[in-house]
């Protein structure tokens, strides 16, 4: 290559190897020409984790090795990465910095470092017993612990816990709960324990008839739901959660999921709101400060659900509107904020949840309309299946960024809009 053509050369940097960065790059190398485009992936480690996984790992579900394998493996020919911390982003120099004081100067940006969970952020969520009557089944090793104290588990007061919404799959809590309760029955323990379900948000869930049908699904296997509780601190000494307005709320075996915030780096660039999440337009995903800096998956501001879905089915909008942007057009895509949930529910069940900014989770039949298979907002032993399968799809057609025979868009067909009593219900 001779000077001017590498000069000509541009850079398409993207911060974060995980569900969306991989996909993206995945899916831009096949848009965008070698001769034209240079792209980079940087990510701190070389483990990419398949998180869905992490919910199974304390039952006895899912082995720690099923649900990691190496980033470099989903990476195809022509991407470089680079494995590095990222520090800060310069963004009115269009550069990166890295940790380790190396820098990536880049043309187009994409911000796809996720939510982290972050227990640190609660008073006394880390302290004696973190990790001896406090868990969290967040990240790998939450899960593991965990796996090893229900084991020993044998009564008590079993308390399931969300600090503050969002949080990165927003239904991962009540299936928790949902297996727990037939874990403990198939071990001939439910009787001995007290199953409270704790949540900052007036009912189950954020969307009013799946909440209503989810919160249904609590009482039916009797278990206590705390509602609007604002977690202030955690009294480590009583083994007790204490909210602002007072209330306290004791347990045997806390699982909490702890504040979910974006990366720190995205604070110190000046590019992120109060939990360190990218603002951006909601259809099309560029920021609104810069316009070479998208942000994609979890790391962003969009009223949709932390999901891999979403950072699926918008990725499969943002490639096409991403080659128009940097061409120089208007970008014609815009995402409605379609996800897509499977709920495990216990028993080798599962519901299924399909939902979008504008629409709530419907009752019908997906993806085809009549034939299903899966069942909408319905416990079916499909549905369950369909989760199971869904790690295989992942490893190997999602995130090689192979083609998913899914509208991206919600689409209306096969659901029934919900009926006036759900309606009251909810
Ligand atoms: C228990 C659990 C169950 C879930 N179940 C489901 C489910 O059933 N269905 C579903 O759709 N979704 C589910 N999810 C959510 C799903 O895993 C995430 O929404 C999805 O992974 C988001 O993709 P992302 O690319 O935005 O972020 P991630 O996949 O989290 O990737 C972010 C990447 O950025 C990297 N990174 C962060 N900061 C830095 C930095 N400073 N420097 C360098 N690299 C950095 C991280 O190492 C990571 O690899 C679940 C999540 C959990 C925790």
């Amino acid at each position: 290559m001779d000077e001017t053509a590498k000069r000509a050369v541009r850079n398409l940097v993207i911060l974060g190897g995980g569900t969306a960065g991989t996909m993206i790059a995945n899916k831009l190398r096949h848009r965008l020409a070698r001769t034209e485009w240079h792209i980079t992936v940087v990510d701190r480690d070389d483990e990419h984790h398949y998180q869905p996984g992490y919910l199974f790992v304390p039952f006895g579900g899912c082995s720690p090795e099923q649900v990691v394998r190496s980033r470099h493996s989903f990476l195809p020919d022509g991407v470089d990465f680079v494995i590095g911390s990222v520090d800060m982003v310069n963004a009115e120099g269009n550069v990166v910095l890295l940790e380790d004081g190396r820098q990536l100067p880049y043309d187009q940006l994409v911000i796809a470092t996720g939510t982290t969970p972050r227990p640190d952020q609660t008073p006394g969520m880390l302290g004696l017993e973190w990790r001896r009557s406090i868990f969290d089944f967040y990240t790998l090793e939450g899960a593991e612990a965990l796996a090893d104290a229900l084991s020993r588990f044998d009564g008590g007061r079993l308390v399931v816990h969300i600090t503050e919404m969002p949080i990165k799959c927003p239904v991962a809590p009540l299936e928790f709960t949902f297996l727990a309760d037939a874990w403990l029955r198939g071990r001939g323990l439910r009787d001995r324990v007290e199953l409270v379900y704790v949540t900052p948000l007036d009912g189950a869930f954020t969307k009013p008839v799946a909440s209503a049908h989810l919160g249904g699904m609590l009482d039916e296997r009797k278990v206590l739901v705390e509602t609007d509780f604002m977690v202030e601190r955690i009294d480590d000494e009583q083994k007790m959660l204490v909210s602002y307005d007072e209330r306290e709320i004791p347990f045997d075996l806390l699982v909490t999921i702890p504040l979910n915030m974006g990366a720190d780096f995205v604070a110190r660039s000046g590019l992120g709101d109060e939990l360190n999440y990218v603002p951006v337009d909601k259809h099309t995903q560029l920021s609104r400060k810069f316009d070479n800096i998208f942000a994609i998956g979890d790391a962003s501001d969009i009223p949709a659900s932390k999901a891999g879905s979403v950072a699926h089915f918008s990725v499969e909008i943002f490639v096409d509107n991403f080659l128009q942007h940097i061409a120089g057009r208007a970008m014609t895509g815009a995402f409605d904020g379609h996800a897509n949930c499977f709920v495990e529910s216990g028993d080798d069940k599962a519901l299924l949840i399909d939902f979008n900014y504008d629409t709530e989770p419907l009752t019908g039949k997906y993806p085809l309309p009549v034939v299903g298979p899966l069942e909408l907002l319905k416990e079916t032993r499909v549905n369950h299946l369909g989760k199971l399968a869904f790690r295989w799809i992942y490893w190997n057609v999602l995130l090689p960024g192979r083609p998913v025979p899914l509208p991206a868009l919600m689409s209306m067909a096969g659901k029934h809009p919900a009926t006036q009593r759900e309606k009251q219900e909810a």
